[in-house]
């Protein structure tokens, strides 16, 4: 029977990671009883915060999430707590989950749908550990079993390719992580249409490997394609819309088309105009207290410096350089 394959060093690699996160989690109770399956001996984590689902076995919590899915006919939820439904806080709860998943499917043949939800949640589990090259390994051997034997199932393989694509981009593999992304564009308009969120969202993804890539010209082209029929579809005010309008303000800030004094001044002018207009909606659709409200601030304090002599908007601090939701790599106990 053929099985799609991690490969040795990736599966080492996860034994290591998960018997630290095992130790990790461990500590916090000895002697405690799993509420799956009564016994204390054996690796009990505290796996939540609520008062039943607190103290488990790994392997018990992948095999509770299992049952349930199969009950109900959904994905299994490795990542979440089955009495409470809140999703486990340590990531290293969530990773030690996936894995037993992955251990117990590990044997069912490819086209089972199971063993394609394991790699997933193994994938999901490595990435938000900050761990892209393990997860994109993992996401590599899903994405391919879902070409091969899921190809009705079209909306999760896209899924599927862009967070491969997010992390080849976090790990520098910029000409891949585009390749995926304009795979995933086309995709996603041809199954949904144009102007359909998942679309526009995967537009700004591609826009940003295009520009990743010194393609300028062509990341503000699909920018500014997608933008009115991102006010049109979603509104002026919706989380996409403003996705598209920081990109192609970005894209006219700092991207590097050779342009002279005077281009470069009536690009910041056009990124300015953008930013404002959006920040108009956004206020009025949430208040001036909205999270989109703040990030079109920062983008706004740079389009301001572009143009010329700082001028700080009075009790408004200057955003940090630096992106600020770049996750941290997470490292093993010692
Ligand atoms: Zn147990
Ligand atoms: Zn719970």
């Amino acid at each position: 029977m053929e099985f799609a394959r991690l490969g040795a060093p990736l599966v080492r690699q996860l034994d290591d990671v998960g018997r630290a996160c095992v130790a990790e989690v461990e500590e916090a109770c000895p002697g405690h009883r799993c509420y799956v399956c009564g016994d204390a001996a054996g690796g009990v984590v505290r796996a939540c915060g609520c008062a039943k689902g607190r103290d488990a076995h790994l392997a018990c919590l992948a095999r509770v999430a299992s049952r349930e899915s199969e009950a109900n006919g959904s994905y299994p939820r490795w990542d979440r707590c089955a009495v409470c439904g809140d999703a486990f806080a340590e990531p290293a709860v969530r990773l030690g989950v996936a894995r037993e998943a992955w251990a117990a499917a590990e044997r069912a043949p490819d086209d089972d749908w199971r063993r394609v939800a394991a790699l997933a949640g193994l994938a999901d589990a490595l990435g938000d550990l900050g761990l892209d090259a393990e997860s994109a390994a993992v996401r590599r051997v899903e994405v391919g079993l879902r070409r091969r034997h899921f190809s009705h199932e079209v909306d999760r393989e896209l899924g599927a390719k862009a967070k491969l694509a997010a992390a080849c981009a976090r790990l520098g593999r910029c000409d891949e992580a585009l390749a995926l992304r304009r795979k995933v564009a086309a995709g996603y308009a041809a199954l949904l249409g144009e102007d359909d969120r998942a679309a526009l969202d995967a537009v700004v993804a591609l826009a940003e490997s295009l520009g990743d890539r010194d393609r300028v010209r062509e990341e503000r082209g699909v920018l500014r394609d997608a933008l009115p029929r991102a006010r049109r579809a979603l509104g002026a005010a919706h989380a996409t819309t403003v996705a598209v309008v920081k990109a192609l303000a970005v894209s006219l800030l700092y991207g590097d088309d050779d342009d002279g004094a005077a281009e470069r001044a009536r690009d910041a002018a056009e990124a300015k105009a953008l930013v404002e207009a959006a920040l108009v909606a956004v206020r009025r659709a949430h208040g001036e207290g909205h999270a989109l409200v703040d990030a079109l601030n920062a983008h706004l304090h740079h389009a301001n410096r572009a143009l010329g002599p700082v001028k700080t908007p009075k009790g408004y601090d200057p955003p940090p350089e630096t992106p600020v939701n770049t996750p941290v790599p997470w490292v093993p106990p010692r």
